[in-house]
């Protein structure tokens, strides 16, 4: 066993101990909150613990979230593709074994069929008969080997699947967003650079709409952070089922949405905005729970078409500076950037 083995297992159980102490629940993320915490190689993790147990007055659920968010989550990609990786190392190495020792073992039943080949005719068939029987014995052997062999590389091909499902899984949880189950701002910015470059290639035309809901502190204030979510939520699904299936509808940051749109021109981009815009107003919010009605939510819209000489971000911020303009000129409405004005 070697050292960093020894000291990662006695870091281990240290933990246990102290979750059964101070009776932390045993679930995954407070064991790897408390695992770093001991292990003492990220003094922020410790710092960061201690201050927030002061201030909360114990380790709640709350504190193990805070922690966990900021200094675990962006790290669980990495992680579970490194430990995939590894897997899948071992997996093959496995099969490596098995294959180095079967072509030994050919090898040396290869030697012996032919020396048996080129002695036959001088043997008595006494030597005979032993040879024959060594023969069948050692065919039997090889014949079992290559089962074992087949076994193990069908054992470890489907291993390799599994993983490889294990992994787009991770891909896939890293590039949606918790909340509304809809694309977060990584997909979007790598849709964006995908549908730019396609748009240039093809010299095709490519829309950006950047949207925001308005007034949602108001709204949040008033009828609590949790309604807030579920609206989020609204809002997502109701932009992101309007669009065509070649179109991207990400959760941008709080309550902003990009929406990319390939192959669509200004002029049908600006309809489309308009389109979510009547149908996000239309929506009438009542509580789940009260019955409440709530009224409506309106949100703001700014579209622009991709300039093929501009970079991405460049038409982000494009679109964002006609979203304010259309938040600055009342709110509940669509306005638009054209590329001749950006290049002018
Ligand atoms: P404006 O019309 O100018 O956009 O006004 P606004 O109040 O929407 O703009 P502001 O940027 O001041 O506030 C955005 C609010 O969005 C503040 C924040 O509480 C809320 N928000 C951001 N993310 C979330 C979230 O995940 N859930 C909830 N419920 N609210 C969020
Ligand atoms: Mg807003
Ligand atoms: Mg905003």
């Amino acid at each position: 066993m070697d050292d960093s083995f020894k000291k990662a297992s006695l870091n281990a159980l240290k933990t246990m101990a102290l979750l059964d102490d101070r009776q932390i629940k045993k679930v995954p993320q407070n064991y790897t909150i408390w695992y770093e915490y001991l292990s003492e190689e990220n003094p922020a993790i410790k710092e960061a613990v201690n201050r927030l147990m002061k201030e909360n007055g114990k380790f709640s659920e709350e504190v193990a979230n805070q922690i966990y968010n900021e200094f675990f989550s962006h790290e669980k990609e990495g992680k579970a593709i490194r430990e995939t990786n590894k897997l899948v190392q071992k997996s093959m190495e496995a099969v490596l074994r098995e294959i180095r020792a079967s072509s030994t073992g050919l090898e040396a039943y290869g030697n012996k069929l032919e020396n048996f080949a080129d002695n036959a005719n001088d043997m008595t068939s006494d030597d005979f008969t032993t040879i024959v029987q060594q023969i069948i014995g050692e065919t039997r052997d090889m014949s079992q080997r290559s089962f074992h062999l087949n076994e193990s590389l069908s054992k470890a091909s489907s291993e390799i699947d599994e993983l490889r499902k294990r992994l787009k899984n991770v891909e896939q949880e890293a590039l949606t967003d918790p909340l509304t189950g809809i694309a977060n701002r990584k997909r979007f910015d790598r849709e964006l650079q995908v549908a730019s470059l396609h748009a240039k290639e093809n010299q095709s035309k490519l829309c950006l709409i950047m949207s925001d809901i308005d007034h949602f502190k108001l709204f949040n204030d008033t009828h609590g952070h949790l309604f807030g979510d579920q609206v989020l939520r609204l809002v997502a699904h109701t932009l992101n089922n309007e669009i065509e299936e070649t179109a991207t509808t990400a959760r941008y940051g709080g309550e902003e949405f990009g929406i990319i749109l390939p192959n669509t021109s200004i002029a049908n981009a600006i309809q489309i905005a308009n389109k979510l815009r009547k149908s996000v107003s239309s929506k009438k919010l009542v509580k789940r729970n009260s019955g409440d009605d709530v009224g409506r939510i309106t949100m703001s819209f700014g579209v622009a078409q991709f300039d093929h000489r501009e970079h991405p971000t460049n038409l982000v911020s494009r679109a964002d500076d006609a979203l304010y303009n259309a938040k600055a000129s009342g709110r509940d409405q669509v306005k638009f950037e054209m590329p001749e004005l950006a290049s002018a």
